[in-house]
């Protein structure tokens, strides 16, 4: 989305670098090296389908390689292009440091709208960027690993796995090439979910700090909370889903292509979701108000306002008007520089992208880690785990007996405590402690220093940091 008087996104991104390494003590030259992107790759190519030849464009953009493998999505999308890919490659350079997954930024995209095509054609289309990338180690499991991104799921990254197994047969590390991949293709449990679950994740760490909620203007817990979602897509889908379910968050607004729901008791996250898959949009849904201009929707009274679709959407012509005290960017980029600059001044807290989105990379992260170590999570541990505690409840158990107690345990507490780790609780554990862990050191930062006045400058400082300190690792 462009807006006249607006910078383009990836100026947007390179303005609120700035904003942040203005605050740093960066050697001369070293800002201008971590901003830049370092490669970007387009490639067209055609491909025969019903009876002609079509050609797509689609790019690899490189952003940093201060850590290899560089890590990102691929997005299928009509809207993609050079500018918008090395905004994202950029956003993953600092997400990946901000979450200490160990890689460099990178993102791809393919100019196409993947409704148009059938699943027959969307294999052949995607196999063959997917070649043009392998070929020139833009997918490599050491050198470069896509993910899934807008447009594109399980299915394409399967497709793109299978296609560098065809091109290099006795790589043994070959499933770590891409992530995001089913479960029995090499995935891990826990991906599909985890940026909406690192959304709420990311709420529920925010909602542990109760100077945060009042520089929010807010009190209290997310039980309750009146938020608005756009976009729900698998991230905002997730995430609304979760809060929902699990944090008592009420969906009053959820925006959509075609227009928008409005209910102030709540939305059924699930209902709507099935509504949409049913008819192909929200209009008609009988349990709640339609909105044919849903943007608008974005600036309806709510606690939460959770924009979890494309970049831009809170932007020059409608920031002054969103009222949200709290915005937490799921979407990468959804408020450009100029809105942010207004919402920062009408004191809205903004969770930015590149800390809120965070939760895919890191599982993507915990999933290149098991295709490299080729064994699942949990998989030695878990009955051992098991065993360790059956022994106590045995213990408890056989002591209570012989004191003539009549004290025991909740069978509730005992199924529980008796369970042992398998993969998927290994994952949530491993995101909810990479999620506390990186907002733990964006708030100390906003909190500790009076020229950092919000949570987006104090994310960069700390990602910009890690950055530079590879750099210098590396004698830059
Ligand atoms: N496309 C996702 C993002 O923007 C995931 C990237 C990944 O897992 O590599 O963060």
């Amino acid at each position: 989305m462009s807006v006249p008087n607006e910078p383009s996104f990836r100026e947007s991104v390179d303005l609120m670098f700035n904003r942040a390494v203005a605050l740093m003590d960066l050697p001369p030259g070293l800002e201008e090296k971590i901003r830049v992107c370092n490669a970007t790759y387009t490639v067209r190519f055609g491909v025969r389908l019903r009876g002609q030849i079509h050609t797509f464009t689609g790019y690899r953009s490189v952003h940093s390689e201060h850590m290899e493998p560089v890590k990102g999505g691929i997005r299928f999308a009509m809207g993609v292009n050079q500018d918008e890919v090395e905004a994202l490659a950029a956003l993953m350079t600092y997400k990946c440091a901000l979450v200490e997954a160990p890689f460099g930024g990178s993102k791809g995209g393919l100019r196409i709208d993947p409704r148009e095509w059938d699943e027959h054609e969307l294999e052949q289309i995607t196999r063959r960027f997917a070649y043009e990338l392998i070929k020139r180690d833009l997918i490599n499991p050491s050198q470069n690993v896509p993910a899934p991104d807008m447009g594109t799921g399980e299915r394409e990254m399967a497709w793109i796995a299978d296609q560098y197994k065809r091109m290099n047969t006795t790589d043994i590390n070959g499933r770590a090439c891409v992530t995001g991949k089913p479960i029995n293709g090499g995935g891990i449990q826990g991906r599909t979910e985890a940026t909406g679950r690192g959304v709420q994740y990311a709420l529920q760490e925010f909602f542990r700090h109760p100077e945060d909620i009042k520089a929010a203007g807010m009190s209290g817990s997310l039980d309750g909370k009146r938020v608005v979602v756009q976009g729900l897509g698998n991230v905002g889908y997730h995430g609304a889903k979760f809060l929902q379910e699990e944090d008592g968050c009420l969906i009053t607004g959820i925006i959509e292509r075609d227009g928008a729901l409005v209910s102030d008791t709540g939305l059924d996250v699930e209902s709507v979701r099935n509504w949409i898959g049913k008819h192909g949009g929200v209009a008609g849904y009988p349990d709640a108000t339609y909105v044919e201009d849903g943007a608008s929707v974005l600036e309806k009274d709510c606690d939460i306002l959770v924009p979890a679709a494309l970049e831009g959407v809170i932007n020059l012509s409608n920031a002054e008007r969103v009222t949200a005290p709290l915005i937490i960017e799921a979407a990468n980029g959804p408020v450009t520089a100029g809105a942010n600059e207004i919402l920062r001044e009408k004191g809205c807290v903004i969770i930015p992208d590149m800390y809120a989105n965070a939760g895919g990379v890191t599982v993507s992260y915990f999933e290149w880690v098991k295709n490299l170590s080729h064994i699942r999570f949990g998989r030695l541990g878990r009955r051992q785990e098991e065993a360790r505690h059956q022994l106590i409840v045995d213990e408890l158990e056989r002591l209570d007996e012989y004191s003539g107690s009549t004290w025991s345990m909740t069978p509730d507490f005992k199924k529980k405590y008796l369970r042992g780790a398998g993969e998927l609780e290994l994952v949530r554990s491993g995101l909810d402690d990479t999620m506390r862990t990186a907002y733990q050191q964006i708030r100390d930062v906003w909190h500790a220093r009076e020229d950092v006045t919000d949570l987006r400058t104090a994310a960069y400082l700390v990602s910009i940091g890690k950055v530079a300190d590879s750099y210098r690792a590396l004698g830059l």
